[in-house]
């Protein structure tokens, strides 16, 4: 249990600015995440708030302390990075045992530490290797028996760096439901940085979407798919990619891919006549056939080019007017190359950005309904829900 209020944080080294005046409040009990590519500074933000490097501006308080000039041993935060050690000769349990025996922790008794090395390695699913050494463990339990070092001790803050970054795939699906779990049950507050968009939106009660440093845009994972501030955050979550395809506003409409894509401009976000526009469109929610004939839906003819099949789903390659768009279909519905469809739309779901060079970011303006944002599609409810 414990807070998190980091203001101005900057570190440079040398030329590069890893960070950038990052302001950061976490709130007691929460799952906070900081979703961001390779290099954007994540590693750099943890580091400094755990106290480990050297920051050229600003402050971090826990707990309503300030922490800016106390070593990192006094500022009660636990840290996992990506790399985890453990101790060769040591096994699972005297591995876990040992941030308990030392420091602040030595007070625990006997008992109380093999309660709390029970209760981790229990919910890490680690608890019948407890005699084993690191080099009798496959990758993915050294990882979560590395976790299960960080967790078992009692901290305000966790900062966990990409944890479940060495775990294949189904163990990395049950290990995020586990973690969410355990921070809900116990009520921890924790920062965990990740470049993994389905984590962020799995675990995080706020996610701070990082660039090069900076915070472009701090929500709920709703808030982050729904209304992504600009092109940069809408292209972080969602894989594959949203489809950006150019648009200008033409007689009140707004037209793309030569007149494969229009409608009317909506009234509420004062678009001008001729403003250049960048149209996004979620693979996920275009939809193939559905018929739909509602008001707020647009229907667009296009001929699937390509077909790729991602187990339960299949990605089409759909030429639509002048261009394409990727779509995410189900798998058992019939779709085959060169098939004539019908993509059905909903309005809400039609991001509008900003026109602007093709790797320039520019700013969400709205959706083709004007300012009602894309409702949360299922897919996310189960993963935010998780
Ligand atoms: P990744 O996901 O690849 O681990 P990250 O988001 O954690 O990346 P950081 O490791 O925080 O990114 O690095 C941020 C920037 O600072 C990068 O440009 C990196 O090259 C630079 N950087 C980090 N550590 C150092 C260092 N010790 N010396 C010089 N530059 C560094």
């Amino acid at each position: 249990m414990g807070t998190l209020k980091v203001h101005d944080l900057t570190k440079t080294y040398g030329e590069t600015v890893a960070i950038d005046h990052l302001g950061i409040d976490v709130r007691d009990g929460e799952f906070f995440v900081i979703l961001g590519p390779s290099g954007a500074g994540k590693t750099t933000t943890l580091k400094a708030i755990a106290g480990l490097i050297e920051i050229d501006e600003g402050s971090v308080e826990i707990s309503g302390i300030d922490m800016t000039q106390v070593e990192p041993y006094h500022r009660n935060v636990a840290m996992a990075f990506e790399s985890y050690a453990l101790y060769p000769q040591k096994t699972v349990a005297q591995n876990l045992a040992s941030p308990l025996k030392s420091g602040r922790h030595a007070r625990y008794s006997e008992q109380e530490q093999t309660q709390r090395i029970n209760d981790v390695t229990t919910t890490l699913g680690i608890n019948h290797l407890l005699d084993r050494l690191p080099k009798e463990l496959s990758n993915g339990q050294r990882q979560r028996t590395a976790l299960g070092r960080v967790l078992v001790r009692p901290a305000d803050i966790y900062l966990l760096d990409e944890p479940l970054s060495h775990l294949d795939a189904k163990l990395r699906a049950s290990m995020r439901a586990e973690l969410k779990a355990i921070a809900s049950r116990s009520s921890t507050t924790t920062l965990y940085v990740t470049h993994d968009y389905q984590e962020a939106l799995a675990l995080a009660d706020r996610i701070a979407v990082l660039r090069t440093g900076k915070f472009i845009q701090i929500g709920t994972p709703e808030q982050i798919w729904r209304e992504p501030i600009d092109t940069f955050v809408a292209r972080s979550v969602g894989q594959p990619e949203i489809n950006l395809v150019d648009a200008v506003v033409r007689g009140g409409r707004v037209r793309a891919l030569g007149g494969g894509i229009e409608f009317a401009a909506p009234a509420a976000l004062g678009l001008t006549e001729g403003q250049q526009l960048r149209v996004g469109l979620r693979p996920s929610e275009l939809m193939v056939n559905r018929e739909v004939h509602d008001h707020d839906w647009l229907r667009v003819a296009g001929r699937i080019r390509l077909t790729e099949r991602l187990g339960r789903d299949v990605e089409l390659d759909i030429e639509v007017g002048d261009g394409n768009l990727i779509v995410v279909e189900r798998a058992d519905r019939p779709h085959q190359e060169g098939d004539e469809v019908m993509l059905d739309i909903h309005l809400p779901n039609v991001h509008l950005f900003a026109g602007g060079e093709p790797d320039e970011d520019t700013a969400r303006l709205g959706s083709a309904l004007g300012h009602t944002a894309a409702p949360l599609p299922e897919a996310l409810e189960e993963e935010v829900g998780e």
